[in-house]
């Protein structure tokens, strides 16, 4: 098994090849090269060592991967496999755009979130990711921070390393990182699976919003050196949340852990109570209890529509919190625009997102005759269809505006999808 040399040329199962061109990044699994396929740029992924147990079965998946495409646009996603030679095998992918940085790189501060809602999208998409992979009848099998990359500005994801996804309970022969790895998991009690999956991506997800690992608080880092047998109590046998509400034996550090410290109380508490039902008994070791993508994609997509900016310094804030996270002075929400079960305020400057991408649908302004007078624009490709409490109905066109006025119904349409609205 050896490094492949600049100007080598493997060949694709559908019959191209890839010339190999610089090499790009080395890991304990292989290197990656850039490679030119077809005349395009791609990254090429070669294996130093066999990647798993059973290489055969890893590359026979790994095949059917690339044949069965990409669960969703954010999956750097094996595109061809190439064959048997020079004693290994690879597989060829997109090249990770440009504006990109691995998670690691925001933990260690060198990377930071624009603002509170890049953090929300990133959360989002990676539950929208994983939500159509398992829909695929995929597991991941091995979730951690390395796995991710981010735009710091906007929050978008990209997820790489997919050559691990087996279908829903066969194995790939491969743990994954303790640290990201569900207790049951740690303690040899299960093998990675779709349920393991879920709590990868809790921690995962805690990890985005508070910037701190959800297990490792005074009791973890008590132990200077990690060793297998400690991995197996801290992550696995005496597993221990940080936030725990009652056992405080392995709360955050003050100094090491200021993020979460400062942030878990005035983050919503829709966000403490999920975070705390998933992170502690009974939910904690019962698997098929924990949420779905599709229940963390309704309490984010919620959260994020809680996200005002503060009238008097312009930082962003909750508005549940009723005073601003940066200046700390008290705002007032007087009107929210109700879809469904979901509440969004309509505060001067705000912007609406009604489906769960990362364009703005609206946007709440005030006229330019009366500060105190809110309006709003519509930012969509769509006609707003708005009836007032008598009846009469007005169309507002896009980029045209309506009055933010109590008991006025809204019909929208977002991607085929229609949407009933009422300001409250
Ligand atoms: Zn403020």
């Amino acid at each position: 098994m050896s490094e492949l040399q600049i100007g080598a040329t493997v060949h694709l199962t559908n019959g191209a090849t890839a010339t190999v061109k610089k090499l790009l990044g080395e890991g304990g699994q292989g290197y990656v090269y850039l490679a030119s396929v077809n005349g395009k740029d791609m990254a090429l992924k070669w294996y130093k060592n066999p990647p798993s147990s059973s290489p055969e079965k890893f590359y026979k998946n790994l095949r059917q991967n690339a044949e069965s495409g990409a669960p969703a646009p954010m999956f750097i996603w094996p595109e061809y496999v190439t064959q048997h030679e020079q004693g290994s095998f690879g597989y060829v992918m997109k090249l990770r755009p440009e504006g990109y940085y691995e998670f690691g790189q925001f933990l260690i501060n060198k990377q930071r979130f624009a603002s509170l809602h890049a953090i929300f999208t990133s959360a989002i998409e990676i539950c929208e990711a994983f939500k159509a992979l398992h829909a695929k009848g995929l597991s991941y099998q091995d979730l951690n921070d390395g796995n991710f990359f981010i735009d710091p500005k906007t929050g978008h994801v990209m997820i790489c390393d997919n050559d691990n996804a087996f279908p829903n309970g066969e194995k790939s022969g491969i743990l994954g990182k303790a640290r990201y790895m569900a207790p049951e998991v740690v303690t040899g009690q299960r093998m990675p699976d779709a349920y393991t999956d879920k709590f990868s991506l809790a921690v995962i997800l805690f990890y985005i919003i508070y910037m701190n690992h959800p297990f490792e608080g005074m009791k973890v880092l008590a132990h200077p050196c990690m060793t297998e047998e400690l991995d197996r109590k801290c992550y696995g046998s005496e597993i221990l949340f940080i936030a725990h509400p009652t056992d405080k034996s392995n709360a955050p550090i003050k100094g090491l852990h200021n993020n979460v410290i400062k942030r878990w109380p005035l983050f919503p508490k829709l966000l403490r109570d999920s975070f705390t039902r998933e992170f502690t008994a009974p939910i904690l070791n019962s698997p098929n209890k924990r949420l779905t993508e599709m229940q963390w994609l309704d309490i984010l997509t919620s959260v994020r529509d809680e996200l005002i900016r503060c009238p008097f310094c312009g930082e962003e804030t909750f508005a549940s919190l009723q005073k601003c996270l940066d200046c700390g002075k008290s705002i007032v929400v007087s009107n929210v625009l109700e879809i469904e079960k979901r509440r969004l305020p309509l505060t001067d400057g705000n912007t609406l997102f009604i489906d769960r991408d990362d364009t703005p649908d609206m946007r709440i302004v005030h006229t330019a005759q009366d500060p105190s007078k809110l309006v709003i624009q519509n930012l969509m490709q769509n006609d707003i269809e708005v009836q007032t409490t008598t009846g009469q109905v007005r169309i507002v066109k896009p980029n045209e505006y309506l009055p933010v006025k109590v008991g006025l119904q809204l019909k929208l349409k977002i991607r085929g999808y229609q949407y009933i609205a009422k300001i409250q």
